[in-house]
């Protein structure tokens, strides 16, 4: 939870100090208040999944990269269990578990997410040309993409283009699992963040 937190400060630090932005210039992109990046940059606060999304979304960046980086080596097979993390108490109904996070050379990113009972997320558009692939592992869900939610089971997949308003919830009484796999534009070489 602290390494979390740390990381976070840490990151978003270097890619505010990379792209030269003020805290004024960072809140105007990620629509968080100056007041709640300073305190999240000091480590003072943690972010809810929603808050990250928005700062991850401003920043043009993946959302693992807030967590977690992972250097791949290609010859190498990598064998991870996802880890549940929980950075903020009202983030109660929703648990995102980067199994993959973000990968640069495939610019892709793979979330193990559980929705419980009544969680609903609604997301900010993500950066244009970002496409999502959600799998229904267990339960049910629905998702919500250009403009109607649109119910899934086990077993079913939906393909969406996530720069725009999306969202996912869980109406059923049981604890749903997804897994979102994201996949991000090529970045061209003169804006390639890291
Ligand atoms: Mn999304």
């Amino acid at each position: 939870m602290k390494d979390i937190n740390n990381h976070i400060s840490r990151t978003l630090k270097s890619l505010r100090q990379t792209r030269h932005w003020s805290l004024d210039k960072a809140a105007e992109k990620t629509g968080v208040s100056k007041a709640m990046l300073g305190q999240i940059e000091r480590g003072e606060s943690s972010p809810t999944i929603a808050t990250l999304w928005k700062i991850a979304s401003g920043f043009q960046t993946s959302f693992s990269s807030f967590i977690e980086e992972i250097h791949p080596h290609i010859n190498e097979p990598i064998h991870r269990s996802g880890t549940a993390h929980q950075f903020h108490p009202n983030d109660n109904k929703i648990r995102v578990m980067p199994l993959f996070p973000f990968d640069k050379q495939l610019n892709f990113e793979l979330f193990v997410i559980e929705l419980l009972p009544g969680c609903e997320h609604l997301s900010l558009p993500h950066e244009v040309g970002t496409i999502e692939h959600v799998i229904v592992i267990q339960g049910k869900i629905e998702i919500f993409a250009n403009k109607l939610w649109h119910a899934l089971s086990k077993g079913e997949g939906f393909r969406f283009k996530a720069n725009q308003p999306h969202g996912y919830r869980n109406l059923t009484k049981r604890t749903a699992c997804i897994h979102d796999i994201i996949h991000y534009p090529k970045k061209r070489l003169t804006s390639r963040i890291k």
